[in-house]
């Protein structure tokens, strides 16, 4: 296996909404990759009471049909705190997996457990030979920043981008997945944007189709590609941590 991944994320579909690009494209190329949703106490949540152990089923179907794991801290909604406690179980995980690239939110989120979550998996990840029980522990090499949605994260500026054009049409339906998910709608029923995108050198004609956070996804993906990247659709993230030269992601 080339390498590892550990993306962390507050709720059900934070990763994937924030970071899909870069996970599915992980993914295609070989590598394992681990999700932590630390809020994972349905009951604690509207929307998703009465259908606590369908949606954890659900999202635990998406993840083995996309290739990716998934984990649940169980936390409750809006109740996440950077504590020791938090800080301790993501560095286990991050011991039990080492992972070469940690994906996590960035700490200036408007959403409290998105910051919260953020700075205990930076902290997790970076200091995990103090919190983990393995004093040898190394640190994680490189650690980006990601925004699940643009109105949660009004002050997101990306210093490094990644190429997701090959991977848009998975990630939208993972999205379009995880929107089935949050909100107890199938995904005939969900008002889904479409998108075609012209054909560009050897690649054809593509349609995208795309559920409420994949449409915003999409968007800052194009502007993304235009600023960073030079290509129809660039994931943007922040470098936490590690190399800032640009370095790409993944050695092909
Ligand atoms: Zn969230």
């Amino acid at each position: 296996m080339p390498g590892t991944i550990l993306a962390v994320g507050a709720h059900m579909d934070d990763c994937e909404n924030g970071a899909g690009g870069v996970i599915l494209d992980a993914v295609q190329r070989g590598w394992r990759v681990v999700v932590v949703t630390v809020v994972s106490d349905f009951s604690t949540w509207a929307p998703t009471v009465g259908r606590e152990d369908q949606v954890r089923q659900e999202l635990l179907d998406l993840a083995d049909r996309f290739g990716y794991e998934k984990r649940f801290l169980d936390y409750a909604y809006h109740q996440v705190e950077p504590n020791i406690q938090l800080k301790r179980r993501i560095a286990a995980i991050y011991d039990e997996v080492s992972p070469q690239i940690g994906l996590v939110h960035c700490p200036e989120d408007h959403w409290p457990d998105h910051r919260a979550t953020g700075i205990a998996a930076k902290d997790a990840m970076i200091f995990a030979h103090g919190l983990s029980g393995n004093l040898q522990a190394p640190r994680c090499e490189r650690i980006f920043g990601y925004s699940s949605t643009p109105h949660q994260m009004v002050s997101f500026e990306p210093d490094f981008y990644h190429d997701v054009t090959a991977v848009m049409e998975d990630w939208m339906r993972l999205v379009t997945g995880t929107d089935c998910c949050l909100s107890g709608m199938a995904a005939d029923e969900l008002p889904l944007h479409t998108v075609t995108v012209p054909a560009s050198g050897d690649r054809p004609e593509r349609t995208l189709r795309c559920s409420h956070h994949g449409w915003l996804k999409l968007a800052e993906c194009v502007v993304w590609g235009n600023r960073g990247a030079r290509c129809p659709f660039a994931l943007g993230l922040k470098a936490l941590w590690g190399p800032r030269e640009g370095r790409p992601l993944f050695d092909d």
